[in-house]
């Protein structure tokens, strides 16, 4: 079991992660967090939905200056949800946001690439971390791994497993234990196979760090729901795992229920009844149910090979919602592919586009196309790394423009919006008759 760690409420007491409390739902805004305005809106109306934990993006310093505006607005307000800063490239970065707020998220792969001079950077860190209580996140993710973890290892389970256990052991012997680790990949098997790993590799360390689970990217609907479902409730049911984030391409209040849906669950808590805020598009709560119940029955046992097809139960529905689902479950656990794999992530305060739309146009576009993986990330900062081993990337550059990317090379660059989506179908086209 986990040791439990205590992230500080901003208006008084603790939030648990971790021991025996079931696992903690959390999200993040989509919102661009030098939009003080939009951002405390959205963080007022998550945590109304029930959102535990909120994690807003802070790519710059002037991020960090919103975020002091923002924490200091949501307790004018009353809020007493714990805020995380999402930081990515700078150490100095998260520095200062660990003065601001109550849980910091790095990703190891953008630090120092040098291993003694990364051990610096963290030190700083946590002493910060120490001083005004704050807790950390050693959040890694498939696809960024950093060059020396790759070098070693490749881009693979193994790897993942390896950086975490490199920045768990600094974190140890700076004697500093409030942090919380996560291993996440868009591809189930993967992000399934490193949270093993981990779990085998800390046990073997007698470490105790609870674990944030998460599939990265998703997507969204019934794919995103269930792809999420089936990865998280098979580490669930294995205890594995202190709090959740189900990452869709939506409006993040859309997370919450099925983040909720999964702790019940496993906490024996869940309620006979859906929850309403299950339902959406087209679907009702109790249709929802039934996709996310199925995908916990059938999860673990498609991942381990214990079966080889799905009959979920469907009462009252149509046998078109039947096939429907058994075809999403069978391709979520990636042991039969109907469709082509579609990869999109969240959308942050990075996003200078409309995502949402824009996803929804290119999987409309390409619901032709089988056996391809298309991203469609919502920065280029972030988006071409984390789009991992997709064949086609549309990669959002901000101000109209998009860059478009087969594998790993961006095959055009500053394409306008008007025209990527035309292009990208062009350029798969092409290709395929090559
Ligand atoms: S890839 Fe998407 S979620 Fe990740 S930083 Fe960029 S916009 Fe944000």
């Amino acid at each position: 079991m986990s040791d439990e760690i205590l992230i500080r409420k901003p208006l008084g007491g603790y939030l648990t992660i971790g021991g025996k409390r079931p696992a903690v739902v959390q999200t993040m805004c989509n919102t661009h967090t030098s939009d003080v305005e939009a951002s405390v809106a959205q963080c007022l109306r998550l945590a109304e939905a029930g959102a535990e934990l909120i994690r807003l993006t802070v790519p710059t310093r002037a991020e960090v200056q919103a975020l002091a505006e923002i924490r200091t607005r949501l307790v004018a307000e009353g809020c007493n949800v714990p805020l995380v800063a999402d930081v990515h490239f700078t150490s100095d970065i998260a520095i200062e946001a660990a003065r601001v707020v109550e849980k910091v998220r790095i990703n190891p792969g953008n630090f120092h690439p040098d291993f003694d001079k990364a051990k610096e950077q963290l030190a700083r860190l946590v002493e910060v971390c120490r001083q005004h209580n704050t807790a950390l996140r050693i959040g890694l993710n498939h696809g960024s791994l950093g060059k020396r973890i790759t070098d070693l290892y490749g881009n693979t389970p193994v790897g993942m497993k390896e950086a975490a256990m490199e920045w768990l052991r600094m974190c140890r012997d700076l004697n500093f234990g409030q942090v919380v680790v996560s291993l996440k990949a868009s591809n189930t098997l993967v992000m399934i196979e490193a949270y093993r790993l981990l779990a085998e590799a800390m046990k073997q360390e007698d470490f105790h760090f609870p674990l944030h689970l998460g599939v990265t990217e998703a997507g969204n609907g019934e794919s995103g729901r269930i792809k999420s479902c089936v990865a998280i409730s098979t580490l669930l049911e294995e205890g594995l795992g202190d709090t959740i984030r189900v990452s869709l391409t939506e409006d993040p209040a859309a997370e919450l229920p099925v983040a909720r849906y999964l702790s019940q669950r496993y906490s024996g808590t869940l309620p006979a009844t859906p929850d309403p805020a299950l339902a959406f598009g087209e679907y009702s709560a109790e249709q929802v149910r039934t996709m996310l119940d199925a995908a916990c029955v059938y999860g673990k046992k498609l991942f381990d090979k214990e079966i080889d097809e799905v009959a979920p139960e469907c009462p009252g529905q149509s046998e078109a919602f039947r096939a429907h689902l058994a075809d999403e479950l069978m391709q979520a656990c990636r042991r039969r592919f109907y469709k082509s794999e579609y990869i999109a992530c969240p959308g942050c305060g990075r996003t200078m586009y409309n995502l949402e739309k824009t996803f929804n146009e290119v999987q409309r576009r390409t619901a032709h196309l089988k056996g391809y993986v298309i991203a469609v990330m919502g920065c280029i900062v972030n988006g071409p790394g984390e789009m991992a081993d997709a064949d086609w990337g549309y990669v959002g550059e901000g101000n109209g423009k998009v860059s478009l990317y087969k594998g790993k090379t961006a095959l055009r660059r500053h394409i306008p919006e008007s025209e990527a989506i035309d292009l990208l179908l062009q350029l798969i086209e092409e290709d395929s008759k090559a």
